[in-house]
């Protein structure tokens, strides 16, 4: 191999990539991060002002410590910053007890001891009016310590510390394909430039498997929709309406914030699994919200929130990379040395971005991660 151009490439600078491409820079390695688009573009997950951020993982009790983790890293990149990325004004999370999300909450929250606090549905009510048609059986698990966080200003904050780090960053960049060497891997893009490195990270978001081929995924669209209100309502200030998950019909999920300070709208948006809002192609994706998505949504809604009560005032369709499981995948696929892949966000990665770049770099250079992942293993369903 003639002389690598760097150390370690990370193809795909969403919240993950900029991430891991930050720990890999802080650490002393020579990388170079590659994004098709520019920085916290609209194009792939990591967009729409807004994630919620929580540590009571109700996806797996696994992810606790790394969401933990991830929150002393977020703390450490606003401090390198100097912005405010993570507004800790609680999160909550409803349903039924032994629902999945209320009953995974509660899980999370038991194996790790964690802060919380569980409402009645008139308690809720009560806190959060916004929250109205809730059945008798619902009630709310509230995290104080959860909040919002902001994906296009935490990537940015990440690029930046990563280029003061040493990093260098290639935009308007699309990686091709990898081809593995002697000694690396070459990592061809469309305009012909081959970049010689030693690993490869690859965080493509829903494109991931374009890349590496063979892994178990597939792109769903979801809705994301803002209203603003009529009139001033005290009911979706996000005071009143902090961010949330809320189990409606047929296990969907119903999610979204009341109004950030200085802004007029408050945030939607529906999490069904793909079962009305299909599996898309990222490539020749329509991101409007075409009237049969409004027909789902808007009902969903109407029932939940009926103080929304009218059309949105902006909305598109956002995607995501699903595993069969609901799990990442985040390893070394087939045990390859000169690949560490990390994807398959199903809808639930932005809160454990930090902490994923952190473990992208611990495997990078061999060591074991903090935690134990092996639920995350992208080699498990074969
Ligand atoms: C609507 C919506 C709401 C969500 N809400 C939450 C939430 O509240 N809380 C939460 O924790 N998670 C949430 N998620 C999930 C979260 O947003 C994702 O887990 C996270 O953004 C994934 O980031 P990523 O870096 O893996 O992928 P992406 O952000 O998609 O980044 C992938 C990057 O790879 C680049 N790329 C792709 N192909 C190539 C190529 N060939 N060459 C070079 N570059 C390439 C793309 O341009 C892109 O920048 C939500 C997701 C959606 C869609």
């Amino acid at each position: 191999m003639t002389a690598p151009d760097a150390d370690i490439a990370v193809v795909g600078l969403g919240a993950w990539g900029a991430s891991a491409l930050w720990q890999l820079a802080r650490r002393g390695l020579r990388v170079i991060g590659v994004d098709r688009y520019g920085p916290a573009n609209i194009n792939g997950s990591s967009y729409g002002e807004s994630r919620m951020f929580r540590t009571a993982c109700l996806e797996h009790p696994g992810l606790v410590p790394l969401a933990q983790r991830s929150r002393e890293l977020w703390q450490q990149l606003e401090r390198e910053s100097g912005t405010r990325l993570l507004e800790p004004t609680g999160a909550m999370l409803i349903g039924p007890e032994d629902g999945r999300i209320v009953g995974g909450a509660l899980r999370a929250a038991r194996e790790h001891s964690l802060d919380i606090e569980v409402l009645d549905r008139d308690a809720l009510h009560r806190r959060s009016p916004a929250h109205e048609a809730l059945p008798a059986d619902h009630i709310a698990v509230v995290e104080p310590a959860g909040g919002l966080t902001l994906p296009e200003a935490t990537i940015r904050a990440a690029l930046a510390s990563a280029r003061t780090a040493g990093a260098q960053i290639l935009t308007d960049t699309r990686v091709t394909a990898l081809e593995s060497e002697s000694a690396g891997t070459a990592v061809h893009t469309a305009a012909g430039r081959v970049l010689r490195v030693r690993q490869v990270v690859v965080t493509a978001g829903p494109w991931l498997d374009q890349l590496v081929p063979g892994l178990p995924l597939e792109v769903v669209r979801m809705p994301t929709t803002w209203f603003t209100p009529r009139e001033p309502d005290e009911r979706f200030t996000l005071e009143r309406l902090p961010v949330f998950m809320r189990e409606v019909e047929d296990g969907d999920v119903l999610w979204g914030h009341g109004t950030l300070p200085g802004r007029t709208e408050l945030k939607l948006g529906l999490e069904d699994g793909g079962r009305h809002f299909r599996v898309v192609d990222p490539e020749t994706l329509d991101r409007s919200v075409s009237p049969s998505d409004w027909s789902v949504l808007g009902r969903r809604l109407a029932d939940a929130v009926p103080g929304v009560g009218q059309e949105p005032s902006r909305a598109t369709a956002n995607i995501y990379a699903r595993t069969p499981d609901g799990q990442f995948l985040i390893g070394r696929p087939r045990g390859n040395p000169r690949l560490v892949v990390a994807g398959g966000c199903s809808s639930h990665g932005f809160k454990h971005a930090t902490g994923v770049g952190e473990v992208l770099a611990d495997l990078v250079q061999g060591k074991e991660p903090a935690f134990p992942l092996g639920f995350t293993d992208p080699d498990r369903f074969e």
